[in-house]
């Protein structure tokens, strides 16, 4: 079964909401190919690159290092709800899923010692926005910014501050690619290379979330994979963190490579096994596979930079929480050291 996809056609009839379809798909893990890593905006081939840009920096930052003693940094939270009517846009705000999706927010990075201000929430009626958001995602080249989707770039210009210390939140309808819940377009380290291209990220920044990635989906098919936590695996990239997955040198399935470049996020070959997203229904059933059983450790299913169910994403691991940290302050100019 690894290599099937099955596809959920959803008719959203809760709630009065007449022209909500959509076809949503649920990715089975394909160990042979990185689309999954590349439907959340993240590219292997930039991680090398970040990475090296971070080390190359850190230098100048003060060199941190595990705390539990860190300042409580603050950072804004803005919403934007898109819809294509009226109708859609109050059932997307309804049954208390913006403030549902807030408090997630602040809970999963409390750990880390991280306060989200929601400074402000916008709700736009675009029916281009709503229906062509996400095109070209996986198409486009990831090193040309200025070949961004002209729908999301006008989106995020219209209302996006372009400030990289605010987060921008874009709630939307996304139907391209596997159980695409959410994407970012850059790791905060790329493009930092000249002012002129980091504008030019500033101006795309932000997570995209597609709306059924929020609490309270009606469809408990969607549910059982998408309770709210996507969010914060984006807000993880928006950060710079990369999967925990991943990132070895033979591609999926391989032990050999820098992983993540974490030390306590043990080396993942590959996602967590399609199988948790039809089991898991509690924390319980999160059992973590070892899929690099000559390395240390097992594969950090619980992590919420692993791909899994949302009932099983419950954690940062300390050298996330320190590298996250460190990256705000170096890279979105929000004092956390
Ligand atoms: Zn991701």
């Amino acid at each position: 079964m690894r290599n099937s996809l099955f596809t959920l056609v959803l008719a959203v009839l809760a709630g009065g909401v007449s022209q909500a379809s959509s076809s949503f798909t649920f990715g089975k893990h394909d160990h042979n190919h990185t689309s999954h890593g590349e439907a959340c905006g993240i590219y292997p081939k930039h991680a090398a690159d970040a990475e090296k840009h971070f080390q190359t920096n850190i230098g100048s930052h003060r060199a941190g290092k595990y705390n539990d003693d860190y300042l409580w940094a603050e950072i804004p939270i803005n919403f934007h709800i898109i819809a294509n009517n009226q109708t859609m846009l109050d059932f997307i705000e309804s049954e208390g899923r913006i403030e549902a999706q807030f408090e997630m927010m602040q809970e999963a990075f409390a750990p880390a010692r991280i306060e989200w201000k929601l400074t402000n929430i916008t709700r736009t009626i675009n029916e281009t926005w709503w229906e062509r958001m996400g095109e070209g995602l996986i198409e486009e080249d990831p090193d040309d910014l200025l070949e961004v989707n002209p729908i999301e770039r006008q989106m995020k210009e219209t209302l996006g501050s372009g400030n990289p210390a605010i987060l921008e939140v874009f709630i939307v309808q996304l139907l391209q690619g596997p159980g695409l819940g959410g994407y970012v377009r850059a790791l905060p380290a790329r493009f930092s290379d000249s002012p002129e291209h980091e504008l030019e990220r500033d101006q795309i920044d932000g997570v995209v979330l597609n709306w059924n990635a929020l609490p309270f989906n009606p469809n408990p098919q969607i549910r059982q994979v998408f309770q709210g936590k996507t969010l914060i695996h984006e807000v993880g990239h928006w950060m710079g963190l990369l999967h925990t997955f991943g990132h070895v040198s033979e591609g999926p399935g391989s032990c050999e490579g820098p992983g993540d470049y974490i030390d306590d996020t043990p080396v993942q070959a590959y996602a967590t096994h399609d199988d948790l997203r039809s089991t898991a229904t509690s924390i319980e059933d999160c059992v973590a596979q070892d899929s690099c059983p000559g390395l240390p450790g097992l594969d950090p299913v619980l992590n919420y930079m692993d791909y899994t169910p949302d009932v099983c994403r419950t954690e940062f691991t300390p050298g996330q929480i320190w590298k996250m940290r460190m990256m705000l302050d170096m890279y979105r100019n929000i004092k956390a050291y």
